[in-house]
């Protein structure tokens, strides 16, 4: 093809791009939508009545590739409980300069208690704040829940915990076999 030709051919791409309906993201004004399994911000989720599924076991930060995680498990106490059964995360931090959004300790943890949001929005200007600690891992109280420390739901179990035999009023009657 000639030079001319050459030109007329490179005009046309530009011409026909002009009729084409802009694929513009206008970001930040309009964030787009994400897949719906799309892995973001990490949340650590409540129980019905409050209490924190974590219980500080470590088997997200062991799973975790990147190092990413760092966990200190303490004791429950009669007095102070913040999950079912014998332990809860005392200090729970995700490092999101480090995490690759893999997904790996979602899948380790063994109450359900980490899972993924589809918040991206985490750029931030300093390292510091960039290392998330439970003030913002944590699912927010629902309005009927109570914030821990509080006691187990009268005459239940951890088990019955983990079993979802628990809402928010306490125990859920389970109706008798013959
Ligand atoms: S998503 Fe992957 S890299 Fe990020 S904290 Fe979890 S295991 Fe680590
Ligand atoms: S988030 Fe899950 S795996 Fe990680 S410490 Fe808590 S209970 Fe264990």
């Amino acid at each position: 093809m000639s030079k001319v030709g050459d030109a007329l051919a490179g005009f046309g791409v530009t011409f026909k791009a002009m009729f084409k309906k802009p694929i513009t993201e206008q970001y930040p004004e309009q964030p787009g939508p994400v897949a719906a399994r799309y892995h973001g911000r990490h949340q650590l989720n409540r129980y019905p009545d409050g209490l924190e599924k974590c219980i500080g076991c470590e088997l997200c930060a062991w799973a975790c590739p990147a190092d990413a995680i760092y966990v200190e498990g303490a004791d429950n106490t009669e007095l102070q409980r913040f999950s079912p059964g014998e332990r809860y995360g005392q200090v729970y931090q995700i490092n999101y300069l480090r995490c690759i959004g893999c997904g790996l300790c979602i899948e380790a943890c063994p109450t359900r208690a980490l899972t993924m949001t589809n918040d991206y929005e985490m750029a931030d200007d300093n390292r510091a704040d960039l290392i998330y600690g439970k003030d913002k891992l944590l699912a927010p109280l629902a309005a009927d829940m109570t914030a821990p420390p509080h006691a187990m739901a009268a005459g239940s179990t951890d088990e019955d915990y983990y079993r979802g035999n628990i809402n928010a009023l306490g125990l859920i009657q389970q109706p008798e076999t013959a």
